[in-house]
């Protein structure tokens, strides 16, 4: 894989995203798919051949639990972890191996489980990171400040002492101020409170209808599922199932639901 196969920008305020929405839009080409993704630990195989697609501008929840393959099945999509076969496309063009700072510049932006974020650095510190990739401090704050109004009141606060949904707020406003094409969310609800979750997930709904597809692993799923388009089911390293948030929440065992 070279770099001339790598999409130069999928950004949705970009020309090239708005066509590649178009085209995938018309001829229903996913925007991010995995095609019989495997991949090791070391000997341990974890993923055994997993398919997942993602269509432009919607919302994917991949569900199941402790130990699925979830959070590995990220890594893969935004070229954390290399698999062993298999392979990844972005709008159609295989990305398989490509870098994970490579495939952040096309447009894939990952927010990891634990968010990323310094503790011990302000919000807007924070946030200055973001312009490593050559968006401005000002239009970085702007796009943070107009969907999270309470980092902007907290904007000097030490990030370590912000309340658990907030830290969450800032790792999505980091990640989104490059206008990513794809945002990969690794468990948003782990640790918070189910209305702050809730919260949350009304966000990853706007962020959703401005353009951004998003893949979202969760465990628990009640909340992500009132915002997904579709739902997959992963259990012991493969997508057993794909369906409506409809159907999933039908299928879905009490031990996977916790209720
Ligand atoms: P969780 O909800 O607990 O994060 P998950 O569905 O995201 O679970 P993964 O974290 O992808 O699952 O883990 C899949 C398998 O890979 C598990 O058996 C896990 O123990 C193993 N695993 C994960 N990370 C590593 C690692 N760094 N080294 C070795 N094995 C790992």
């Amino acid at each position: 894989m070279t770099e001339a196969h790598i999409p130069t920008q999928l950004g949705p305020g970009s020309p090239q995203a708005s066509q590649v929405s178009h085209s995938a839009a018309t001829k229903a080409e996913p925007l991010l798919e995995l095609r019989g993704i495997r991949a090791a630990y070391g000997t341990i195989e974890v993923l055994h051949g997993v398919d997942l697609s993602v269509e432009a501008g919607t919302v994917v929840a991949l569900l199941g639990p402790n130990g699925a393959g979830k959070s590995t099945t990220l890594q893969v999509a935004c070229g954390l972890m290399k698999p062993s076969s298999g392979s990844v496309l972005l709008a159609g063009r295989d990305v398989t191996g490509v870098k994970a700072e490579d495939l952040a510049r096309c447009g894939v932006t990952t927010i990891p489980e634990g968010k990323g974020i310094f503790p011990n650095l302000t919000v807007r510190e924070n946030l200055l990171m973001a312009t490593y990739s050559g968006v401005s401090m000002r239009q970085v704050e702007a796009v943070a400040y107009e969907r999270f109004t309470r980092l902007k009141e907290r904007r000097s606060q030490l990030a370590g002492t912000l309340s658990g949904g907030e830290q969450q707020m800032l790792a999505m406003a980091r990640g989104l101020a490059v206008e990513p094409a794809v945002l990969l969310l690794d468990e948003l609800s782990m640790g918070l409170a189910p209305l702050v979750v809730e919260e949350l997930y009304g966000i990853v709904g706007q962020i959703a209808k401005s353009g951004t597809s998003i893949l979202v692993v969760e465990q628990f799923a009640r909340t992500v599922l009132g915002v997904a388009d579709v739902a997959a089911i992963m259990v012991n390293g493969l997508v057993r199932r794909v369906g409506t948030p409809d159907e999933i929440e039908q299928e879905l065992s009490a031990a996977y639901l916790g209720g």
